[in-house]
Parts: structure tokens; sequence; C-alpha cells
């Protein structure tokens, strides 16, 4: 590590349930934040770190403006739409927004001569991989327009850096969870569709059961297999990352994950363990597009960037989430 120096970050959809734990972690370090967000889908409770700019991504010029105003150091980028089965039915709103206004973004940031870029990408990108834990040489193989989304801009990424047009690092996500464990900051959905969010809900009495969806994978107990990874150690790789590209680093892709696995049967015993709550569960038939499992290879992201996960551990996770779900109050809102 350099010398410590304040970066001045503009973060994308830093209202939303990761930005808004980068933007945490950000000013805990030092560094300038300023989020911008049309709060499309997110809320203004997670607002509590960095100065905030109502900005919409389709308005190049204003965002041209702004940046060139602000001159931040590094771009990070999370606006995005994220719900894959609204992907498939939605195709062209998520290509106009996930592609379309990055492309926007990635312009007004050459006219405003900024080149430094992280960027959210997702294990959506592999769609269902030949060989678990995957690494990042893997092909691009995504089964939804979503995942579809996010490859076209790791694409045009990729021929930026090669141009020498940006530097950029893309993190791509495994299956986030978990909250802020100071409980300041959590996911804030109105219909979750995550299955420990779906789960803690169900323990709640929001739902009356929870589903399992499939129990004939080929999996060791038939359910769907995940690499959980908590959102403030995900928000910890931001960091590493900006640093790695601050201090001259190439474009680089990263897997975000711990590199183990839990089944939906797994999680849902460890949630009724940490609530204390017998909820009631069904299996049901499998949801379409669901890989049988999903489990990063992680050594690129701990060997070059030095990540050390301070929170690997399912209790831990559900047990935060669970603790910000009891502060929304049922139903309620933060
Ligand atoms: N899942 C489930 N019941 C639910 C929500 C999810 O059985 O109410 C399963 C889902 O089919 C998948 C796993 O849990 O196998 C993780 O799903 P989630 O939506 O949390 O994340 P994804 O892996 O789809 O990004």
């Amino acid at each position: 590590m350099g010398l410590k120096r304040t970066i001045k970050v503009v973060i994308t959809g830093g209202a939303g349930y990761i930005g808004s734990h980068v933007a945490k972690v950000l000013v805990r370090s030092g560094h300038e934040v300023i989020v911008i967000d049309n709060l499309s889908t997110s809320q203004s409770t997670n607002l509590r770190y960095g100065e905030f700019w109502p900005l919409d991504l389709a308005e190049e010029d204003r965002l041209y403006e702004f940046l060139k105003e602000r001159e931040p150091q590094v771009v990070m980028h999370f606006a995005a739409f994220i719900v894959v089965p609204e992907s498939v039915d939605h195709p062209l709103k998520y290509y106009y927004n996930n592609v379309g206004n990055t492309l926007r973004l990635l312009s007004a940031m050459q006219k405003a001569n900024i080149k430094n870029f992280v960027f959210s990408s997702s294990a959506a990108v592999y769609g269902i991989p030949e060989v678990v834990p995957v690494d990042e040489e893997a092909p691009f193989n995504p089964i939804s327009p979503y995942g579809e989304s996010k490859a076209m801009v790791e694409k045009i990424l990729r021929d930026m850096s090669k141009a020498g047009e940006i530097r950029y690092v893309s993190l791509r996500y495994f299956n986030v969870a978990g909250a802020d464990p100071e409980g300041e900051i959590g996911p804030a959905y109105n219909q979750p569709t995550h299955l420990i969010l779906r789960a803690l809900k169900t323990a709640k009495g929001e739902y009356p059961f929870l589903e399992i969806f499939g129990t004939d994978y080929p999996t060791p107990d038939g359910t769907c297999v995940r690499d959980y990874i908590h959102v403030m150690d995900l928000a910890a790789a931001h960091l590493l990352a900006m640093d790695y590209l601050i201090s001259g680093g190439d474009s680089q892709v990263f897997n975000c994950g711990y590199g183990r696995g839990y089944s939906v049967r797994e999680v849902v015993a460890v949630a009724k363990v940490v609530t204390g709550v017998d909820f009631e569960v069904k299996e049901t038939s499998r949801r379409p597009g669901d890989p049988p499992i999903l489990i990063a290879k992680t050594d690129k992201i701990r060997t070059l960037l030095g990540f050390r996960p301070e929170f690997d551990d399912l209790s831990l996770i559900i047990k935060h989430t669970w603790e910000w779900e009891r502060r929304l109050g049922k139903g309620g809102k933060p």
C-alpha cells in the first residue's frame, strides 16, 4: 500500500443495496463519495454516506457537465436493473438501461477525461458453467438478458481498455447477502426474490411459507448450491479494486465470492436456527434458468487484490440480515 490519500469517487446507483454499503465503506476509509441515483428502484433511506445528486444516466449532457465539474478520479457503476425473470419478459428495458445508459456514462466520462472505472458485473455472465468452481477465464454464456447485458458491457470495456480509452476492474458478484453489521443500511426491496430475504420475511410472518424451487438437481441434497458473500466483504473488494486502479494496475476481471457453496436446504436450516422460527417450507418445481451449482474460484482476487474476507460465515450473513429485517418492522420501510 502506498501513501494514504483521499480519492474522489462517483458512485452510480449509490442509493441501492450494494452501492450504499460501498459508499459507507469508502467514506469510513476517508474517501470523498458523490452518489448519483435516479431513485427509480431504490429508496433515499439508504443515502447515508456521501453527497447525493439526483441524476439519471440517460441524461448524457447533464452527466458530462457534472463529471467535468466534479472531476472524480474513479467512477463506480452500480446503477442497473437486476431482476432476472423480468429481464426475460422485458429484454429491451434491460438492454436500454444496463447497456445503453452505461454507454452514455462511458461516453460522458471520456469527454470529461475520467479513465478509472469499477463495474458491477455478475456471475450471470457464465450462465450454467461447465466447470465449478468457475474461474474468470470461463467463457461468457449468459442465459438471460440480464446476464447478457452484463457480458455486453464487459466486452465493451475490454475493447475500450485495449484501445487505451479506460482502465477498469469488473467485479463479478456471486450471491450477495447480509447487511451493514451496524444496522444503518441494508437490503430494502419491496418484493424481494432472493432466497435469504424470502426466508427471513417468512420467519417474520410476511409470507405464509417459503418455497424451495426444485429438489431434483444433480447436487448432494437435490437443491441448488450458491456461493453467498456478505455485502460488507463485497464492499471491501470495491475499495481494493479502487486502490488497485489508482496505483496504476491494468484492467482486470475478478470473481467475488468465498469459493464455497451452500444448498437451498442448508440456507433454510441456518435461517431457522438464527431466527428461532420453524417456518413452513414447501418443495415446488424448479424455477426456470437456475444453474444447479454456482461457486466462484477466488484465487485471483485473493492473490492480486489481497482480498481477505471478514464475514465468511453463513450464520453471520443471515444474522445481520435478520437484525436489519427486524429493524424494518413488518412489511415496513427503514
Ligand atoms: N430459491 C428458492 N426459494 C426462494 C428464492 C430462491 O428455493 O424463495 C432458490 C433459487 O431457486 C436458487 C437459490 O435459491 O436456487 C438462490 O436464489 P436467489 O434468487 O437468492 O439468487 P440467484 O442465485 O438466483 O441469483
